[in-house]
């Protein structure tokens, strides 16, 4: 059947007697009983290439299509009229559309009518070229008078420009085109569809997210397109690192998320954390400046904290959040505590200032002593608050808090002003240290308030010495050059901080004008251990400040072996508890009133404090007994658990210590209800100073044991299956003591 054979298939029916009859019309109009007139115009239509006709047989194979189709496909007419639909053409599954999902031999089989369908030409343009062609269908299914299918009549247009175009939309849609990594709209997608999948196959994925510190500053400062190269090279560096670990993806402005399958590892993912951390820290060069940023890691692992997208992506924001208040470029685990402490975190921080506007804050000053005759040569001024309810809270946790808003800069410029009116009443020959955060630092008119301190005190500003960390250099090289200068302007003095815990502390040396460095008590913690290099690091520290003209000072002394190593590595000025801890400013003064302040080192004969002492409680698992314990020190190879009377030195237990985590482990000491257990596996670092289990209580275990997936509150599973020592199946070995006071 050729064009017109179909045409007339179309329009001959029921042309007898014409309603139009009769009625007084221009001449030329085409009734529809001239077949031929009508078949002229649509040969017309088919011609003009606005649409082609096409028509199929009861079994779907393609009886007519406009000649023109034909032509558009290079192919002959042979090649493709009597073909099956579904051979000639089919559907995208990518297609965007998602009206278009199901396939086109479904649609077919259904005989339903067809709306816009688009679908590829299955053939190719021709049997050399392999170039896609698209094309929209509509289509009518045509009945016989008994109702039984004939067919299909349709229309059909090339759109292959416009497909494509929208195909190409989509797939921008779907990365960011700064960085090329997914977007957010992509990493949601396959969230949600991996983690139903893996809870389904009881497997695990954690999800972290990454938010860059300080960042704005460098937008700010540097300029837009400073900062688009700057997060190119983010993106660069975190390939190098996940390499194909993880999908990574941009979700907007400084915000990265990566997707981790199969890991639950808290060891690894803390090592891989860290890793990124340190290599995003990393000094970025962009049109001859230097910038640095830092990062902040939150870390949630399905099923554990988490087995819906919204819960899981929700559970490492709060990670992340934790992590950048507690001073930044720090990683940290979801726990289900977390959200109890950032509500904490929100009330000290209203107290805090409140505290500040009550004047109900002080700075107590910590001697820094010159080794050699024990005097006294200055103080470093450290802040204390005593909270009307919690007595005192340490500025190592109000600081960071108040660091996440404005109010450092208040309590800094406080604590400025406070410092240099009671130095200004100390003798001449002591100098005081102001800590400075790095927040206060970039503040511009930091210089203007260290030099309204200085004038409105009369304190000579050599005296004045602030103490600054290895942040100040986050941000942009240029502004922090014109800081440093207006500082130097003024006379102060300069010390950085925390030596050693930063990453690249050479080079800021060379560049910045320091006048002392303070090495962090981390190695001075250490340094008596033999197997570690802290005393070697804190002699090459003394000896570089020593080439460099700098004062050094050693800090967090506490022991007459400590004092004994960093004598011998050269250490001249020492600041720690051997000495003297802050004293209030009245103390100082009392002090001072005989004229001359020495002190002579009062202190503990060596220095144990690589266990953490904490009082908490836990379970205590042996056999098919739970016992209540308490846990009195925790270190990464072992702990001691106060509670359980009369357990043999090398019997197995299970230490639960909350939230999933089982610690199996030996005791290889017991007296009275105090025992020493050793791991079989050795904690790892929980990003929050603190010490997890490397691996969790799987929920699915817990499922296996009748609990539903879906009722485990996120993070949060005790073993209940083991029952109490009270509740068990046989006699308890050991009995149960009550602690007093915890
Ligand atoms: P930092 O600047 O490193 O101050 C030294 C800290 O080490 C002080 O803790 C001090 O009490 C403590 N320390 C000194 N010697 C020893 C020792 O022998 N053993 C032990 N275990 N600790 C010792 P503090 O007062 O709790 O302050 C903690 C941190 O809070 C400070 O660390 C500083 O970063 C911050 N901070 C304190 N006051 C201010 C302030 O006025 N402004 C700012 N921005 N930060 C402050
Ligand atoms: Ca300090
Ligand atoms: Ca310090």
């Amino acid at each position: 059947m050729g064009a017109k054979g179909f045409l007339r298939s179309l329009t001959d029916r029921g042309q007898s007697s014409s309603p139009y009859a009769g009625l007084d019309l221009p001449d030329g109009v085409i009734l529809p009983g001239n077949t031929k007139a009508r078949l002229g115009v649509l040969e017309d239509f088919e011609k003009a290439g606005f649409g082609w006709l096409w028509a199929s047989d009861a079994e779907g194979r393609l009886i007519y299509i406009s000649e023109s189709a034909t032509q558009s496909t290079g192919r002959e007419p042979t090649e493709i009229l009597g073909r099956h639909l579904t051979e000639l053409f089919e559907t995208d599954p990518d297609n965007p559309d998602e009206r278009s999902d199901r396939p086109f031999k479904f649609q077919l089989s259904a005989r339903s009518r067809i709306i816009d369908l688009v679908v590829r030409f299955a053939l190719g343009k021709s049997k050399h070229e392999a170039k896609q062609t698209w094309w929209s269908f509509s289509a009518q299914p045509i009945l016989d008078n008994a109702g039984s299918f004939r067919g299909y009549r349709g229309i059909a247009k090339d759109i292959t420009t416009e497909y494509e175009r929208k195909l190409m939309d989509s797939r921008l849609a779907e990365y960011d085109s700064l960085t090329g990594l997914a977007n957010r709209h992509r990493m949601s997608r396959r969230l949600d569809s991996l983690i139903p999948a893996y809870v389904a196959a009881k497997r695990s994925c954690a999800v972290m997210m990454l938010d860059l510190d300080r960042f704005k500053h460098v937008n700010d400062t540097l300029g837009h397109q400073a900062g688009d190269a700057l997060l190119k090279q983010v993106a660069d560096r975190l390939h190098h690192v996940v390499l194909d670990r993880g999908e990574i993806g941009r979700l907007g402005g400084d915000e990265f998320q990566i997707i981790l399958p199969d890991t639950d590892d808290r060891g690894s993912l803390g090592e891989l954390a860290e890793k990124i951390i340190q290599v995003l820290s990393q000094p970025y060069p962009i049109d001859g400046e230097r910038a640095t940023i830092g990062a902040s890691v939150g870390i949630a692992i399905a099923p554990y904290d988490g087995i819906e997208r919204e819960d899981l992506v929700h559970s490492a924001d709060l990670a992340l959040y934790v992590a950048k208040n507690s001073g930044r470029g720090q990683f940290r685990f979801y726990t289900h505590d977390l959200k109890d402490r950032a509500e904490e975190r929100r009330i000290l921080m209203e107290d805090l200032r409140e505290a500040l506007a009550n004047d109900a804050l002080e700075l107590h000053y910590q001697p820094v002593v010159r080794v050699e005759d024990n005097m006294v040569v200055g103080f470093e001024a450290l802040m204390r608050w005593e909270h009307e309810e919690r007595g005192s809270v340490s500025p190592g946790l109000f600081i960071p808090i108040a660091e996440e808003s404005n109010l450092i800069i208040q309590l800094g410029e406080w604590a400025l002003h406070r410092a240099c009116r009671e130095a200004a009443n100390m003798p001449r020959s002591l100098t005081v240290a102001v800590n400075v955060s790095a927040l206060q630092f970039t503040d511009p008119r930091f210089p203007e308030t260290v030099a309204d301190a200085i004038t409105q005190s009369g304190l000579e500003p050599e005296r004045l010495e602030l103490e600054l960390t290895e942040s100040v250099f986050m941000g942009d090289s240029e502004s922090v050059d014109q800081t440093f200068k207006a500082l130097k302007e003024l006379g102060v003095r300069l010390a950085l901080d925390d030596f050693g815990t930063g990453y690249s502390s050479l080079s800021y040396l060379r560049s910045a004008p320091f006048d002392k460095i303070k090495v962090d008590k981390s190695f001075v913690d250490t340094c008596t251990q033999k197997d570690l290099n802290s005393a070697k690091i804190i002699a090459a520290i003394i000896g570089l400040s020593n080439a460099l003209n700098m004062d050094v000072v050693v800090e967090g002394v506490e022991a007459f072996d400590q004092l004994g190593v960093v004598k011998e590595m050269g250490a001249r000025l020492i600041q720690g508890w051997i000495y003297s801890k802050a004293l209030a400013i009245d103390a100082v003064r009392e002090r001072m009133s005989s004229g001359e302040f020495r002190i002579e080192p009062d202190g503990p004969e060596s220095y144990r404090s690589d266990r953490r002492t904490v009082f908490r409680r836990i379970g205590v698992i042996h056999e098919d007994h739970r016992y209540a314990g308490v846990l009195r020190d925790l270190s990464r190879t072992g702990a001691r658990v106060e509670g359980l009377l009369g357990v043999p030195v090398g019997t197995q237990l299970v230490l639960d210590l909350g939230s999933g985590q089982l610690a199996v482990c030996t005791v290889i000491r017991a007296r009275d209800a105090m025992i020493g257990v050793e791991f079989e596996t050795p904690l790892v670092n929980d990003g929050a100073g603190g010490l997890c289990t490397r691996h969790r209580v799987s929920p699915y275990a817990l499922a296996a044991a009748g609990m539903p997936l879906e009722a485990l509150p996120a993070g949060n599973y005790p073993m209940q299956m083991i029952k109490s020592s009270d509740g068990g199946q046989s006699k308890p070995l050991f009995v149960e003591v009550k602690t007093p006071g915890v």
